[in-house]
């Protein structure tokens, strides 16, 4: 029995970041719960207002209001769930608000429940009306498949129009009555069988489920057999009777990635990710709330689903930067799970050919155990890689995208009816569009970004802000007509690879042609069953895809992650050179990779020609030794942006006077900036960004925190601050 409950109020402003205490009625006395969401008035008007129960005291003092009401019937988060906000709270400085909102299905607070439709019940006549013309007929081919139909569906499978189907239910010869429906898409998949563990994987599993310690990191060339690394230490957590929770990158949980799981598990397992509605996100947050599944796989906010008794969390491509969030709270997948092992003794695997500098730094100072793969599982070779100098093409006269070298490539894997993936990190076909004459850019109007031109929409768009105008047939500024291209996308590598060889059907899978929600799953099948020889991507391609045929992988500018100004540029690169090489020659037949570049000597191009991920690790560890990054430092970033520029600049300048004085009292801290961001606006605001380099504190986090806000109060609506711990990029 419960007297008083603090409440954590759903609003946005930090000031309200405390528990208020309330008084609880008599009537749901024996039901509230910590985690209990609930009405409560709030405020001058008593306006009711949502809120969430975060302890129970015993007694309050003065006078108290009372809640109004208990919302669910189920406590939508515990004990250890705080404890976990706590820690969100103090690592990346967010509110409890902020921190709820990551544990609780996203919905909820907007009135999403569980989800009742009106079905069309068939063969259930009406007696006397069946033999009514002309709905008889179609009537009793309905009725024989007896069952629950939605009416679209009953509709499509029996060649209806809606109306006819609407007519039918008007005049009783289907009933129509409310049944729940989960959102849950319960296709069934092909089986897919446990395969028998190498003795190095063997002795991978074995030592994890043996070991005392929580964490372990497994550095494996793609095709070593991580995943099946992991299905087997789920299949063993299932018969402990433990839930298992297993991430993989968002554009790596591919269909078939999904299909793997599935068809090992079955309907034990949810699935999870940003491109579920809001409704099938409540659903599956359910299912596991009520037991009825044992394993998760899912993009990074899976780590929040409520399991009673998580066994165990993989990392899948753990050095992927997506497993950073972009929204508040910023927090890292690979922190969460350390901390949610410190709160329920689950065990965390982290698996990648490419781990992180931060990880691998970590195994190899011993914090976590480290396994190594060198082999793929099923025998497959791993490429040749090839490096071509596309400074020399140009001084032999080729001023085609293609090097010589690779177009031979693929004119003899076409030749020998295999398949080809070109993958360039860029979208569109253009990548800025200029005027020869007068050297006008095409620049977005609300972002400091120049806009790319899409051959398919005719179109300009920024990739910032989404906003497109027309081209002109003369330039916007001297009336010229000599407007020019610049910089490659893959609409043009695919418009190039048709020119080049006439022949060969082509497919393109970025973010343009995967905007439907099953185009991503069309793409791939259609790939995979032979229907096209060269499939043309950017990073979607090179994660998670598993196509035996593919026999050549052409990398088109190995560069262009290179020349970010960010001090992860030649991790990125080594990574994304060795992923995309990882998708040729996973059959029977060998695989070959051609790099392009200008920067040949690059060692992080080197390194991953070679396949030599120690080497890398140890040129980069020093790099960033020297530097003062990462891992051997922290990057807290606090970013500013609004609208009205020079409000903006004051107020951080002012904010950058505050902190230069506080840092003063620290050694180890040094504050760099206040300066305008690299991209300067995006959707008309303008950024601005402080930076904090050194050994971060909590306390010294906390109180960087509250004095922004209270230098930040008086234009809270007018400036937008973001604190970052970590930033994925200082862009
Ligand atoms: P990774 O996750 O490291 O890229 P996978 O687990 O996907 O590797 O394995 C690569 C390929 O090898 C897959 O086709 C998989 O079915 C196969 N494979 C994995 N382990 C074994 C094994 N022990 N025996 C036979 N084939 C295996
Ligand atoms: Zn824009
Ligand atoms: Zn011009």
């Amino acid at each position: 029995m419960v007297g008083y409950a603090g409440v954590i109020i759903n609003s946005s402003s930090s000031a309200l970041d405390r528990a208020f205490t309330y008084a609880v009625p008599d009537m749901i006395k024996d039901k509230l719960q910590i985690g209990s969401r609930v009405l409560v008035p709030f405020g001058k008007g008593n306006k009711r207002t949502e809120g969430f129960v975060v302890s129970i005291p015993d007694a309050a003092k003065g006078d108290v209001k009372e809640i109004s009401s208990l919302c669910d019937d189920l406590p939508l988060f515990n004990e250890k769930d705080l404890a976990l906000m706590e820690r969100m709270r103090e690592r990346y400085l967010c509110t409890y608000i902020e921190a709820i909102k990551v544990l609780i299905p996203s919905g909820i607070t907007k009135g999403i429940r569980t989800r009742k439709e009106n079905f069309v019940f068939t063969g259930e006549k009406i007696a006397g009306r069946y033999d009514k013309e002309p709905y008889r007929t179609i009537w009793e081919t309905v009725s024989l498949n007896n069952g629950k139909f939605n009416k679209n569906k009953l509709a499509d499978d029996f060649g209806l129009s809606l109306s006819s189907v609407t007519s039918m239910i008007k005049n009783g010869f289907l009933q129509q009555r409310e049944g729940v429906i989960s959102r849950y898409n319960d296709r069934s998949y092909s089986s897919y069988s446990k395969k028998e563990l190498n003795p190095e994987q063997r002795r991978v599993v074995e030592r994890i489920l043996e070991s005392s310690g929580s964490e372990f990191l497994i550095h494996g060339v793609t095709g070593s057999g991580k995943t099946e690394i992991y299905m087997h230490l789920v299949s063993e957590m299932i018969e402990q009777g433990r839930d298992s929770i297993i991430l993989v990158p968002e554009i790596a949980l591919t269909p078939q990635m999904v299909e793997r799981f599935k068809g090992r598990f079955g309907s034990d397992i949810s699935v999870f990710h940003s491109r579920l509605s809001q409704g099938e996100r409540f659903d599956e947050w359910f299912r596991v709330k009520e037991g009825k599944v044992k394993v998760a796989i899912g993009a990074r906010s899976a780590l929040f689903l409520p399991f009673e008794n998580l066994g165990m969390i993989v990392i899948d491509e753990e050095h992927e930067g997506s497993y950073k969030s972009d929204s508040d709270p910023k927090y890292h997948a690979r922190e969460i799970a350390e901390i949610k092992s410190g709160l329920t003794g689950c065990k965390v695997v982290l698996g990648s050919a490419t781990p992180s500098l931060e990880s691998y730094y970590r195994a190899a100072t011993g914090e976590m155990e480290l396994f190594t793969l060198k082999e793929r599982a099923d025998g497959a070779k791993m490429p040749a890689i090839q490096v071509v100098d596309m400074r020399e093409e140009l001084k032999s006269n080729n001023r085609s995208i293609f090097s010589q070298e690779l177009i031979k490539g693929i004119e003899e894997c076409l030749a020998r009816k295999e398949q080809v993936i070109l993958f360039l990190n860029r979208r569109g076909f253009s990548t800025f569009v200029s005027c020869r004459s007068c050297g006008y850019v095409y620049k977005c109007e609300s972002c400091d970004i120049s806009l790319t031109y899409h051959h398919d929409s005719g179109m300009l768009t920024c990739h910032y802000c989404g906003k497109s105008r027309r081209l002109d047939k003369l330039c916007p500024s001297c009336g010229s007509k000599y407007i020019k291209y610049f910089g490659i996308g893959t609409e043009r590598i695919e418009s190039e690879a048709r020119k080049q060889f006439p022949g060969a059907r082509t497919l393109r899978m970025d973010f343009d042609t995967t905007r439907k929600k099953d185009s991503h799953e069309s793409i791939y099948n259609r790939f995979k069953n032979q229907e096209a020889d060269i499939l043309i991507g950017t990073q979607m391609v090179a994660k998670g895809l598993d196509f035996k045929n593919v026999t050549l992988v052409g990398i088109i500018a190995a560069d262009l992650s290179l020349n970010l100004p960010d001090f992860r540029s030649g991790e990125r690169t080594f990574q994304l050179i060795t992923q995309v090489s990882g998708r040729a020659g996973r059959g029977r037949k060998a695989g070959k990779v051609i790099v392009q570049t200008y920067n040949p000597d690059n060692y992080s191009i080197g390194y991953a020609v070679k396949g030599d991920y120690e080497g890398f690790f140890r040129e980069e560890i020093e790099i960033r030794r020297l530097m003062d990054y990462p891992p051997f430092t922290e990057i807290l970033s606090v970013n500013m942006s609004s609208e009205q520029e020079e409000l903006l600049i004051k107020c951080i300048q002012n904010v950058g006077i505050i902190l230069k004085n506080i840092v003063a009292g620290y050694d180890r801290i040094e504050l760099l900036g206040p300066s305008p961001c690299m991209i300067s606006k995006i959707k008309d605001s303008h950024r601005w960004q402080l930076i904090l380099k050194g050994k971060i504190e909590p306390d010294f986090a906390d109180y960087i925190r509250k004095t922004i806000y209270d230098l930040t109060k008086d234009v809270y609506n007018s400036i937008r601050v973001s604190i970052d711990i970590n930033p994925t990029s200082l862009l």
